[in-house]
């Protein structure tokens, strides 16, 4: 068996920063904190900080007055902000700056008076905050059947948004579907689906043809990593999202001389490498990485929580 290893996988800058804003807090603050929902959307990585005391809450209102909660990497609507400081939270922002950029977008299409189409996915921790920025202006859309039902006066003021990690062709269906109805309709200048879903869709694109199997590494769910699964299906492949290696079956390798492992931008590279020392343990699996594009992404910490270390050191 050979196994191709995509490369970008696995953590992009987003996580990365949320899970140091994370271990930084700790180290600040000890495990008595709080994060609005899962940090990142990744089982192994939120089992990690929870058995270290790291309290993971849905509503502001489990958090006790005065204590640390972190916003995690999805981003917040101005709703939890709102509750955060009547409760007097101290709060650590993690959002990933790459969906402040849409919520921003949402704000000032909505001041300038648009109505906003976002392309997103209902329900989904990223979706929910950035439509609360703006909720009297944005309406959700999934596909283009949704396009179709929307109802504007010809020459509507209009505006898209998408979601940072949709899936770059379903995304680009709904487009052609909206600038067919709305040719008018605007959209910021530089794409919202990020680099990270966009170099690991691109990658398992390339790769995939010549391959029998792909496995995904990451959670339910996690978008993107559900994203990179269904290009596998859509292509014909037998493809599994897992968190690990305890998921792996070796029935889905019958036959398989070709295998692509890639993990979606939650995912830590400890659960891949399990899953390859399985493959290489079962099946005398020979991997090889290939780099399909090189990335050089880093995010600061945010300023509150540099600040906070800063006073720490005093
Ligand atoms: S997937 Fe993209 S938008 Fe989401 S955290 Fe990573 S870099 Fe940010």
């Amino acid at each position: 068996m050979r196994v191709l290893l995509a490369s970008p996988r696995g953590f992009c800058a987003g996580v990365n920063m949320a899970i140091e804003c994370l271990e930084e807090c700790i180290r600040i603050f000890g495990t008595n904190i709080y994060v609005y929902h899962e940090i990142v959307h990744n089982k192994y990585v939120v089992d990690r900080f929870s058995s270290q005391g790291v309290k993971f809450v849905n509503e502001v209102d489990e958090v006790p007055e005065g204590a640390v909660l972190l916003y995690s990497a999805h981003g917040v609507s101005p709703v939890v902000r709102q509750a955060a400081r009547a409760r007097k939270l101290r709060t650590v922002d993690a959002t990933c700056p790459l969906v402040t950029k849409v919520h921003l977008e949402a704000i000032k299409y909505a001041e300038e008076g648009y109505n906003i189409l976002l392309i997103g996915h209902e329900g989904h921790d990223e979706v929910i905050g950035t439509m609360g920025e703006a909720p009297e202006s944005i309406t959700l859309v999934e596909s283009p059947e949704d396009v179709d039902r929307l109802e504007f006066a010809p020459g509507a003021k209009l505006a898209y948004l998408t979601q940072t990690t949709l899936s770059v062709e379903e995304a680009s269906a709904v487009i052609t579907r909206l600038e067919q109805r709305f040719p008018q309709i605007e959209h910021p200048p530089k794409e919202d689906i990020c680099y990270a879903t966009t170099n690991r869709q691109f990658a398992v694109r390339s790769l995939i043809p010549d391959c029998d199997v792909l496995l995904v590494l990451g959670s339910q769910n996690s978008s993107n990593s559900r994203r990179l699964m269904e290009i596998g299906q859509s292509l014909g492949k037998s493809a599994h999202l897992i968190d690990g290696r305890h998921e792996l079956r070796p029935e889905w390798f019958d036959g398989a001389e070709r295998v692509l492992v890639t993990a979606g931008a939650s995912a830590p590279q400890v659960v891949v490498e399990e899953c390859l020392d399985y493959l290489r343990e079962t099946f005398g699996a020979d991997v090889v990485e290939e780099v399909t594009r090189e990335e050089h992404v880093n995010f600061p910490l945010p300023r509150e929580l540099r600040q906070m270390a800063r006073v720490q050191l005093q």
